[in-house]
């Protein structure tokens, strides 16, 4: 089986390694000079809109997914003419507009913060008036990882975040003051078969997730399930999706869905049976789903702008390191850790001795 994947950075890596035992082969189609999970497969190096490349991708592949959730949607379209695309274009198109995101929630009586779109400085003062303060403003689309948003805390903050985010559509949304922030993976098949990880819970800093955690009977996972559910059926989905969630007075209010593979569960490569990987693998060839359950307690580090000495990592028991092969820069994801332990007791002094080291690495 032939896997065309649009989009070639470490979610991409990740993906190639969780196929390379099952001897899937990879085509990677990729813009940046720079696309770390080239090594583990063929790597077209083309913009997204080069259509002579998609075409290519198209010849060689059986089934092309993304691990990039702004391919253009003229790309996906031209994609899904020629090859079964999945996830869909719907959902692709869907997850790239935080309004369209929104609406499908609103339509699915899924609850989301108070929220109005925002196109004028005019819009912006309504919106204000109408969401409160504090608020959040978003741009629509393009913005990851904490980026093109600004915090509203007091009148005095609109002008400069029109100032730095106005010449594109917004949308305002309220500030939670959420008790924990929690994703639901969900991952579907061709047939329609259905599974759930644990609820992660996340934490993030400067908007980037720092430690995802799955959660062992959380009150919430069922909620979690069923808005998960309701979102992949209606969008008639295959393979594995991210839901975001904030926990506002111990309930979930929906904040955004990724339409792949998702950071909030890097961990499930050694902490679940299967792992999203190979599980989205299962579920855009057509295999049957594997088992979604945990194996002992884990928690995922990231390595944010910098990575900690090897060698001190691997004298920490139950240590596992995932390295990216990118180049270090301030912000930029560069690799993550999962510490497993048989208990929560055993998890705690190694991720205490892991931080230590991660935390020295980023000063
Ligand atoms: P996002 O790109 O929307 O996932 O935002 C990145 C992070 O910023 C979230 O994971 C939260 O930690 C924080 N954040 C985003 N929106 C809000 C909000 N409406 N209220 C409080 N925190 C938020």
């Amino acid at each position: 089986m032939k896997i065309g994947i649009l989009g070639a950075g470490q979610l991409g890596r990740m993906l190639g390694l969780a196929g390379y035992p099952l001897d899937f082969d990879f085509v990677f189609l990729d813009p940046a000079p720079e696309a770390c999970a080239a090594p583990l497969g063929d790597h077209l190096h083309a913009p997204y809109d080069d259509e002579a490349a998609l075409a290519e991708l198209c010849r060689r592949c059986d089934v092309v997914t993304y691990e990039f959730e702004n391919v253009p949607a003229a790309a996906a379209r031209f994609v899904s003419q020629r090859k079964p695309l999945l996830p869909g274009e719907a959902a692709l198109v869907t997850g790239q507009d935080r309004l369209s995101e929104k609406k499908l929630f609103d339509q699915l009586g899924i609850p989301v913060p108070r929220y109005l779109p925002v196109n004028t400085r005019e819009a912006l003062e309504l919106a204000v008036k109408t969401v409160g303060l504090p608020a959040v403003l978003k741009t629509r689309r393009l913005g990851y990882d904490g980026k093109g948003q600004a915090v509203l805390r007091t009148p005095d903050d609109v002008a400069p975040a029109w100032d730095r985010l106005g010449r594109q559509p917004l949308i305002l949304e309220a500030f939670v003051p959420f008790e924990r922030e929690v994703s639901c993976l969900a991952v579907r098949s061709r047939g329609g078969e259905l599974a759930f990880y644990p609820l992660v819970e996340n934490v993030h800093r400067e908007g980037i997730i720092r430690t995802a955690t799955p959660q062992r009977g959380d009150p919430l996972q069922r909620e979690g399930e069923d808005y998960a559910r309701r979102v992949v059926e209606s969008l008639d989905y295959v393979g594995v999706l991210a839901f975001e969630f904030f926990v506002s007075g111990g309930r979930l209010l929906a904040n955004e869905i990724a339409p792949r593979v998702h950071n909030s569960g890097h961990w499930s490569i050694e902490g679940a049976v299967c792992s999203q990987f190979e599980n989205h693998l299962r579920a855009i060839t057509g295999l049957p789903l594997g088992s979604t359950a945990l194996r002992g307690h884990s928690t995922m580090v990231n390595f944010i702008g910098g990575v900690p000495a090897l060698a001190a990592m691997a004298q920490i028991p139950g240590v596992h390191v995932h390295l990216y092969g990118k180049t270090p820069k301030p912000s930029r994801k560069l690799g993550h850790a999962t510490v497993c332990a048989d208990g929560a007791a055993e998890l705690r002094a190694a991720l205490d001795r892991l931080n230590a080291l991660v935390a020295a690495s980023e000063a």
